[in-house]
């Protein structure tokens, strides 16, 4: 079920929209990004990044799987674009060790469904058919993540 939608009309706008999240986000917290390529995945997370303080770099994690900044809490980016199967991902990442300090977003979540812990807050990011803009949708899998929805909806 979709817990909140918002139109975000520029990449500014998403950046903001990850910085308001980060304030939220809490060790364990996992956030599992869908959209096409240019949906504006990697900029939402550079939004969380700077709103958790950290102030390097933030680009897809493509061929490396992960990345992590280090701010308030260690944010870790994950981006499946090329992966091959959900088997790939156990031997290289360990969700357990992630989550224990830090939380976690994924990029083309859709890609390993059955590895996303079922707790995640899904966004669905998509081309605005009506502009230039994006469209955002929120899907909460538990609590934690409804915790996460209701920041996004104030
Ligand atoms: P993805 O990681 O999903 O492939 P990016 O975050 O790299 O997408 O963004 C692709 C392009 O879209 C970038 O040029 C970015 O500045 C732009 N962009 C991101 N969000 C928006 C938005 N809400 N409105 C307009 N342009 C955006
Ligand atoms: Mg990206």
């Amino acid at each position: 079920t979709v817990a909140w939608t918002a139109r975000i009309p520029s990449a500014e706008a998403m950046e903001r929209l990850g910085e308001r999240l980060a304030a939220a986000l809490q060790p364990g917290d996992w956030i599992a990004l869908t959209g096409p390529l240019g949906a504006g995945k990697t900029t939402l997370v550079r939004g969380l990044a700077r709103g958790l303080g950290f102030r390097g770099r933030v680009a897809s994690p493509t061929f490396t799987l992960v990345h992590v900044y280090r701010g308030r809490l260690p944010l870790y980016h994950l981006d499946l674009y090329r992966l091959e199967g959900e088997d790939a991902l156990r031997d290289v990442v360990d969700p357990g060790e992630m989550e224990a300090a830090g939380a976690v977003v994924v990029e083309w979540a859709d890609r390993a469904p059955r590895w996303i812990p079922a707790d995640a807050l899904w966004l669905d990011l998509a081309v605005d058919p009506a502009g230039d803009g994006r469209r955002v949708a929120a899907r909460a899998g538990g609590d934690r993540a409804r915790r996460l929805a209701a920041h996004l909806a104030h």
